[in-house]
């Protein structure tokens, strides 16, 4: 190797390696290259000669590397570990050797000026595009050129074409790290599948290039996308028929080429699965019921969450664009941790999509997700949000901008497949968007009588959304014990969730009927059916009128035994509903809901007030007042609690106080603190066991003496973990009642996600196991003389009314608008009947039969 001291004609400084000239031409900057290969880097930094004469010798003292198959190529190693390729002419492996003669072999060690490769230049400049070859740095990663000769004419191994130098800490690794063998393949592919190199076969191709180690680029008409971005892919718009080239470079490059054509050419041959129905396709078909029975046609099966029949206009409400602001109010490097963190999030939900799908055998659904996830990782999305974030933009604009730009590009193609792609693009935009934290809660302006569809809503969106206006809210996936779904029935709004993800593709506009009580949801409906349900609407607010004149009385069974009808509320305005529909009280105040806007957690005065102003609402009656329940399916923005691998088995509920006590404290201390003393009582959420009882007793005790408090404050437990049921009498002792909460006992009980939709029909509170537990800790607190409530949805439902009655539940705690029709429940049962057919129950096999029991003894109007 000719070293740094010993050139004459460049001045490099010490250590800088020389290289001369290994072809005699006209230099040719490397952008000029007629190749977007060359001329784009990928095979590093370097230069260009256009050789008049067919010898290539050896720029620098060095050892063959790689000697190309076809003989037009070879890779050399200085001792510095600095990887040199020297390629003769453009697109010359297609010639498979002819015209080039190598007089050397691979492993050889060469001194400058040896002749590596004589050519037959007429015959090349023939047979391929030109005959410019090119010296690159191929691991410029660790060696930079820092001369390069300036142009004109150089000669073969005489004059200094370009100086190197080892970058800051990569020489010594580069030295010892395995040679860079730079071999490269082409290959010619027609796209014989319909739609050709749409999502999917651009997924599959990025896979079947992984694991190579070699770059694989695909170019067509004029356009190149390396092959691990699917976004690229796509906007090469290259549809069914097209012929792409496929590009490798490496040292596994023509098996990588290989693997890729394969992968394409299956696909071409029909050998993978059908293309996916994707789930916005145009025109959703007849949907089966959960039980398999097939409804009419243009009907969605779902599960109730708020019951009620409605006719309105179909509004996607998760539709709106999220819009972050273009100015980072971090550093970029903040900026940047942000946008993974929400890459990690969204990746991992969609992780579990795929996962659920799978396992329930919707192909369809997993594939199109698993693109997704394709999608997120895609190098030329996440390039250019990076680029925008180091150009001080926000983390959320950054990733809208590079979505958009793409989204653009597909937009250009005119073809149909691939402009549909752009709905891809856009959920995975907003799900990164919704998971920076962006939401759409703004108001939107809504049609009259507007039935509000989403994939899922959060209790946020629902708090604000415009009441008046919105008749129905229809969901594609959640639970009816979600808590969108209480929300939904706390505003009285029919709700139907679980539909699935049909429901996203019925346009926006078209009118549909919502039978929330028979968990149906008819799009485009008849003339007819539209009237049908106008009357059944108007004749169910008959009877609900009915029902509130009278509901302010108390109510008992026809044979006299007394149940107090309490109301669940969250808000100020939810108590004045309570009043309004003749709650006897208020069984529960889920207070986190109080609370869900804030940014910072409510001070002592703040709860104080909040309660205070609720029981003066409440006129005399006594409230139920919850301690935080946060966690799992209840989020607040002022708490991020950190991520969980099992949220609803975590750190929720009181279990919060084990991390954050001092949010309890201020919380209780405010509870204490509102008079009249006696309005008010606690209620401890998700308590496990009487320890955790004792020590929060404990603690209340002494926070009432602090603030000076002499009288005692009523304490409650939440019966809605197994274990709490199955120790009622431990927890009676120190308990002054119990409140069943029967979402959560039915998710612990059953070991089913109260969100998950695909279970939302089975995980029914009539299960005689949770019912059994109901039992239980009814004879549990009947030990110590205490009562016990149930202040879960199962409290509304009039099919469990009866039996939990009969059971010996002494309250039952319901959302305020369905206090009227619990009370006119109530009057018509015989609680004797109740106590026998509740008994029965227990011993009944499945909830439907419960269920269906308790139909025919009590039919519902
Ligand atoms: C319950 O779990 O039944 C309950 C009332 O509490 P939440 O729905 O708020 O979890
Ligand atoms: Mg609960």
């Amino acid at each position: 190797m000719r070293r740094v001291e010993e050139s004459r004609l460049m001045s490099p400084a010490q250590g800088h390696i020389v290289l001369l000239a290994p072809l005699t031409g006209p230099v040719v900057p490397l952008a000029n290259v007629p190749d977007p290969v060359f001329s784009g880097g990928m095979f590093g930094d370097g230069i260009g000669i256009d050789p008049l004469v067919g010898k290539l010798v050896a720029p620098c003292d060095a050892t063959v590397t790689h000697l190309a198959r076809t003989g037009h190529a070879v890779t050399l190693r200085t001792d510095d570990g600095a990887e040199i390729l020297l390629h003769i002419g453009i697109d010359t492996v297609e010639l498979n050797g002819k015209g080039f003669a190598p007089m050397i072999e691979q492993g050889a060690q060469v001194r400058a000026g040896d002749v590596l490769i004589e050519f037959d230049q007429d015959q090349i400049a023939c047979a391929a595009p030109s005959l410019v070859s090119v010296v690159a740095i191929a691991n410029s990663d660790a060696f930079e050129v820092v001369e390069r000769a300036a142009g004109g004419m150089v000669v073969a191994g005489e004059t200094p074409l370009l100086v190197l130098r080892a970058r800051e800490g990569a020489a010594a690794d580069a030295s010892r790290e395995a040679s860079v063998v730079v071999d490269e393949a082409r290959r010619h592919v027609t796209l014989a599948h319909a739609g050709g190199l749409h999502a999917r076969p651009a997924a599959r191709a990025r896979e079947a290039a992984r694991g190579f180690d070699a770059r694989v680029e695909v170019r067509y008409d004029g356009r190149k996308a390396p092959v691990e971005s699917v976004v690229g892919l796509l906007g090469l718009g290259a549809g069914e028929g097209a012929t792409i080239e496929l590009l490798g470079i490496g040292r596994q490059a023509d098996a990588a080429v290989e693997a890729v054509a394969r992968e394409l050419l299956r696909e071409a041959h029909g050998e993978v699965e059908e293309k996916p129905a994707r789930h916005s396709s145009p025109a959703p078909l007849v949907a089966a019921a959960s039980g398999g029975a097939v409804l009419a046609p243009n009907t969605l099966a779902g599960v109730c969450a708020a019951p009620g029949v409605a006719v309105g206009k179909l509004v996607r409400w998760d539709d709106a664009d999220l819009d972050p602001p273009e100015q980072a109010s971090g550093t970029s490097a903040a900026e940047s941790r942000l946008l993974d963190k929400a890459l990690a999030t969204v990746d991992a939900e969609l992780n579990t999509t795929v996962r659920d799908a799978s396992q329930r055998g919707a192909v369809g659904e997993a594939g199109i997700f698993t693109v997704h996830r394709v999608l997120l990782e895609d190098p030329t999305l996440i390039d250019a949000a990076r680029d925008l974030i180091s150009l001080s933009k926000s983390a959320g604009f950054a990733w809208r901008s590079a979505i958009r730009a793409q989204i653009a590009v597909l937009a250009k193609l005119d073809d149909a497949l691939l402009a549909e792609r752009a709905a891809d693009l856009r959920d995975i935009e907003k799900r990164v968007l919704r998971a920076l934290g962006y939401t759409n809660s703004v108001a939107r302006t809504l049609p009259d009588e507007a039935v509000l569809a989403a994939e899922e809503f959060t209790p946020s969106d629902l708090s604000s959304l415009d009441r008046t206006r919105v008749t129905a809210i229809v969901m594609a996936r959640g639970g009816a014990t979600s808590h969108a779904a209480i929300i939904a029935r706390q505003i009285g709004i029919p709700a139907l969730v679980a539909v699935g993800d049909t429901l996203l593709a019925i346009p926006d506009g078209t009118q549909v009927v919502v039978d929330a009580s028979a968990g149906r949801l008819e799009y485009a409906p008849s003339a007819l059916d539209v009237e049908r349900a106008r009357l059944e609407r108007t004749r169910l607010a008959d009877v609900r009128e009915a029902n509130r004149r009278v509901s302010q009385q108390a109510v008992t069974t026809r044979d006299g035994h007394a149940v107090e009808i309490a109301a669940n509320i969250a808000t100020l305005d939810d108590a004045k509903a309570a009043v309004d529909n003749g709650a006897d009280a208020v069984g529960l105040l889920r207070t986190e809901l109080l609370f869900i806007h804030r940014q910072t957690a409510p001070r002592v005065d703040e709860h104080r007030d909040s309660y205070q102003s609720i029981v003066d609402a409440l006129n005399g009656r006594t409230a139920i007042i919850r301690t935080l329940d946060v966690g799992a399916d209840k989020e607040v923005d002022y708490l991020t609690l950190p991520p969980e691998p099992n949220p609803a088995l975590g750190l929720r509920g009181i279990r919060l106080a084990q991390v954050r006590p001092d949010l309890l404290d201020d919380q209780l201390r405010g509870l204490l603190a509102v008079r009249p003393i006696g309005a008010v009582r606690i209620l401890l959420p998700m308590v496990t066991d009487a320890g955790e009882l004792i020590r929060l007793r404990a603690r209340i005790d002494e926070l009432a003496r602090e603030s000076g408090r002499t009288e005692p404050i009523e304490v409650g437990v939440m019966i809605e973990v197994p274990s709490a049921a199955l120790l009622a009498d431990q927890l009676s002792q120190h308990a002054d009642f119990l409140s069943i909460g029967t979402n959560d006992l039915t998710q612990y009980t059953l070991a089913m996600d109260r969100c998950q939709a695909d279970l939302a029909a089975q995980s029914d509170g009539l299960h005689p196991a949770v019912l059994r537990l109901v039992a239980a800790t009814v004879q549990g607190a009947q030990k110590h003389g205490k009562w016990v409530g149930v202040c879960g949805a199962l409290a509304g439902d009039p099919l469990a009314v009866p039996l939990l009655i009969g059971l010996g539940i002494t309250e039952l705690s319901v959302d305020p608008v369905a206090v009227p029709g619990i009370k006119a429940r109530v009057r018509n049962l015989d609680y004797q009947l109740c106590r026998q057919r509740a008994q029965d129950a227990l011993a009944l096999d499945s909830a439907q039969a419960v269920r269906a029991v308790s139909r025919e003894v009590w039919p519902l109007d």
